[in-house]
């Protein structure tokens, strides 16, 4: 119902990742249980489209991840040999982008099968042990369904523990990578670990066969040579699992909203949207959001909701550290009306009242004085 007759919009790594960035979002909660195309969403209510990577940094990426899996080169297994300690006996490789299906590359489902045959045959001691999967194939699953994820490479350590190995084009600088692109790549590696911690659990394997270790291979400072990093991932996976949990909780969250809510863009059989905006902004107002201006990064929507919270007079449109300092205050008409003296403070607010109209006096005395 509230997504209408369209297809859910398939879930990535990087939409996941992306689930953390603003967990008390029940709008977006809602929009991405249900599997609705956000960037559709946004196309029709004519707001303006993300940035997007531009042509010559994905080159750029693609290029570096080219020359580290070269496998006539072996660095990727050179840099894990040093990053896990691989023993060289075990060096065994395999890319499951060689998969043939006819006469092209083999579909997602069938490269995932043989993904999953490869690890469980290790895990159980049947098969070769591939010390390096490269580009293989998992599932989780998102709200009951099934998302398919594909990391760069899946490491197996002497121990029989699994590794997530993600290649970035972003550089460590003198032995440090920017912590916002480690943790977002942190985020992405998280939904990995999971996807296999699901498929070895759903075969009885403990799931602690898969370590909460991640390796990130960047260019080194401004190089094109790479490094191998090791990170620990848990935190990222604890958050990413209580998102995941919040996301099966469908069901409670539609129960707020009112009957027959719906975000269907009504599209004509030639693709086109027919529903009327002010129809679908008033569907998404009945959804709670939480704005904050980190929302332009990771949402298709940003740009509406910006304007909403600024229309209601929301906190949280001038920043998570204005809103931290008003903590309990909602709105700037409230927050003003404190600070001008025209409402009484209530016990809670004591200090932030004093501390509001303690800025107000500086305000006034530096206007005075500069007219
Ligand atoms: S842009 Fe809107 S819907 Fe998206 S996370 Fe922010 S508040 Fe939620």
């Amino acid at each position: 119902m509230l997504r209408g007759p369209a297809e859910p919009l398939p879930h990535s790594a990087r939409t996941l990742a992306a689930l953390t960035a603003n967990p008390r979002c029940d709008r977006r909660t809602l929009l991405d249980a249900a599997g609705i195309d956000k960037p559709a969403l946004a196309t029709h209510l004519g707001l303006p489209q993300p940035m997007k990577k531009s042509r010559l940094a994905l080159d750029h990426g693609l290029a570096f991840e080219r020359q580290v899996t070269d496998p006539e080169q072996g660095v990727l297994l050179s840099l894990l040999r040093k990053a896990l300690q691989l023993p060289l006996p075990r060096a065994y490789y395999k890319d499951i982008n060689n998969l043939r299906h006819g006469n092209g590359t083999a579909p997602l489902g069938l490269r995932r099968t043989h993904t999953s045959q490869l690890i469980l045959g290790t895990a159980e001691g049947k098969s070769t042990p591939h010390t390096l999967l490269d580009h293989p194939v998992l599932t989780l699953n998102v709200a009951g369904r099934q998302t398919y994820l594909e990391p760069d490479a899946i490491a197996l350590r002497h121990d029989d523990v699994f590794h997530i190995v993600e290649i970035r084009s972003f550089p460590v600088i003198h032995g440090r990578a920017d912590p916002l692109k480690a943790a977002v790549a942190l985020t992405q590696a998280a939904a990995y670990i999971l996807a296999l911690r699901e498929l070895l659990t759903r075969t009885h394997r403990p799931a602690t066969q898969v370590s909460d270790t991640v390796v990130l291979i960047n260019p080194r400072n401004f190089t094109f040579q790479p490094t191998a990093t090791t990170y620990n991932a848990a935190p990222q996976i604890k958050s990413l699992s209580r998102h995941l949990t919040r996301l099966d909780r469908l069901p409670d969250l539609l129960e707020t909203l009112p009957p027959d809510t719906t975000c269907d863009l009504a599209t004509s059989p030639d693709g086109t949207p027919t529903r009327p905006r002010d129809n679908l902004i008033a569907a998404l107002a009945t959804m709670k959001p939480h704005y904050t201006p980190g929302c332009r990064h990771h949402c298709d929507l940003a740009t509406h909701c910006r304007t909403e919270a600024r229309n209601r007079g929301s906190i949280g449109a001038l920043g998570t550290t204005v809103r931290d300092d008003l903590a309990g205050i909602d709105t700037l008409h409230t927050a003003l009306d404190l600070a001008d003296n025209h409402v009484r403070a209530i016990s809670d607010h004591e200090d932030t009242t004093h501390a509001l109209r303690h800025a107000q006096r500086i305000h006034d005395e530096l206007t005075r004085d500069s007219t």
